[in-house]
């Protein structure tokens, strides 16, 4: 049930989530399927209208990686399990999260390219990860709209890309069915912790009690209060702007969603080809600037030449959550009995979001913290006076 008032009948909750983007609603989803009891869902605007609605979609982890860590390790796990979360999105909602699992394409089109993307398919196949080394011709005859200049390329047939807004969409109406409640219109400002514990989040509405409270306020994770007047947790979640533009590509350009080391074309079913992004620090201001969209456009046409003949059907900016060491900050908190985080994804929010929501109300109903989640724990920053 959506709501914009606080009924007295929903001045308590089991499980607060404070968020309405798909880290929050992905959590709050998963918690209800495991019987976590009255879960309240808190978003101060809209649903589904941040930094999840600008993105992407893409869900590549071997495209970008240099390295298999733990943060590999983790996006390939929740790769894996975007089959089964769209199609039990579908199952209950009937809308269609147009997951797509045509691969990812990483063009080379510098000798400095050439050379980077050897190492990864070098480290990757030495993994065991399914890989493909094309030549500049192979590349091209997959793909005739890329450039001419381009030197090689790897294909990724695991990577995989999903339409983020109507996934939004699906999860909102998932939870909706579900019986969560949802809170849009309605600010957290603080969350209130007494003896260590928590009590509950005063919201601009009113206060709900509640013993358990997930932090998923993306970008804005470290402008919430906490009200015990001790030491708390320095959560430095800072904005990245990523901005994007989307061309009328009909008919498509491309099957595969496409990479260079400066940029990306996704297609998209409905003719749509989004292209991005910059990664600027330009505080909470979510403008569209001459300098993104000209930087943007010029990365686009070196992948595609073809591109500067679409018409530009839209522009848009989102602010991507990055903790100070760019890695998601996930699980309890261990100083305080009943606060978890779920936020700093950073770039990959859509791509980590099953994982995320699986594992958070896994630690939150059975008290155990997946082995996966610890090189992420909150507890890696140090504690300040706030
Ligand atoms: C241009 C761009 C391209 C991207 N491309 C990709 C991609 O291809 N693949 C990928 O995996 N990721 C991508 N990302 C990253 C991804 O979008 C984010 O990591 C992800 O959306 C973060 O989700 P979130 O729910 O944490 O944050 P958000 O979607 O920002 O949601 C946070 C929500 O919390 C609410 N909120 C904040 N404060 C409060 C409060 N005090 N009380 C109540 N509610 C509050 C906000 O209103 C907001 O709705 C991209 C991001 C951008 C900007």
């Amino acid at each position: 049930m959506v709501q914009t008032e606080i009924d007295d009948s929903k001045h308590s909750a089991d499980v607060v989530v404070i968020g309405g983007g798909v880290i929050g609603l992905t959590i709050a989803r998963a918690l209800a399927h495991r019987g976590a009891g009255e879960i309240c869902l808190i978003e101060r605007a809209s649903l589904g209208h941040e930094a999840s609605f600008a993105a992407a979609g893409m869900l590549a982890p071997q495209a970008e990686a240099n390295s298999q860590d733990d943060f590999f390790r983790l996006a390939c796990h929740s790769r894996d399990l975007y089959a089964g979360f769209a199609s039990s999105l579908h199952d209950e909602t009937g809308i269609d999260v147009e997951l797509d699992t045509t691969g990812t394409l990483y063009l080379a089109l510098t000798h400095h390219d050439l050379v980077e993307i050897e190492k990864r398919y070098e480290w990757q196949t030495a993994a065991g990860l399914e890989v493909e080394k094309l030549t500049a011709s192979q590349a091209l005859q997959l793909e005739p709209c890329i450039s001419q200049s381009v030197r090689g390329a790897l294909r990724f047939p695991h990577d995989l890309q999903v339409e983020n807004r109507r996934l939004l969409s699906a999860l909102a109406n998932s939870v909706a069915k579900l019986g969560v409640t949802v809170l849009v219109g309605t600010t957290v400002e603080s969350v209130k912790i007494e003896r260590d514990e928590v009590r509950g989040v005063h919201t601009l509405r009113g206060f709900i009690s509640c013993p358990n409270v997930v932090v998923a306020a993306g970008t804005w994770s470290s402008l919430l209060k906490l009200s015990q007047p001790s030491e708390k947790r320095a959560m430095m979640v800072e904005p990245v702007r990523g901005q994007m533009i989307s061309f009328d590509a009909r008919p498509q350009l491309t099957r595969h969603v496409i990479y260079s080391p400066r940029g990306y074309i996704v297609p998209r079913r409905d003719g749509r080809l989004l292209a991005g992004s910059t990664s600027e620090r330009a505080g909470f201001a979510k403008q569209v600037t001459a300098g993104g969209i000209s930087a943007i456009l010029q990365n686009a046409q070196e992948i595609s030449p073809s591109v500067s003949a679409l018409p530009i059907v839209d522009t848009w900016a989102g602010l991507r959550p990055r903790a100070p060491d760019s890695l998601p900050v996930l699980g309890p908190c261990d100083e305080i009995g009943g606060l978890f985080y779920a936020t700093g994804h950073y770039r990959n929010g859509i791509l980590l979001a099953p994982v995320t929501g699986e594992l958070i109300a896994e630690a939150i109903v059975t008290g155990i913290t997946s082995p996966l989640l610890g090189p992420f724990s909150p507890s890696r920053f140090d504690l300040v006076h706030v």
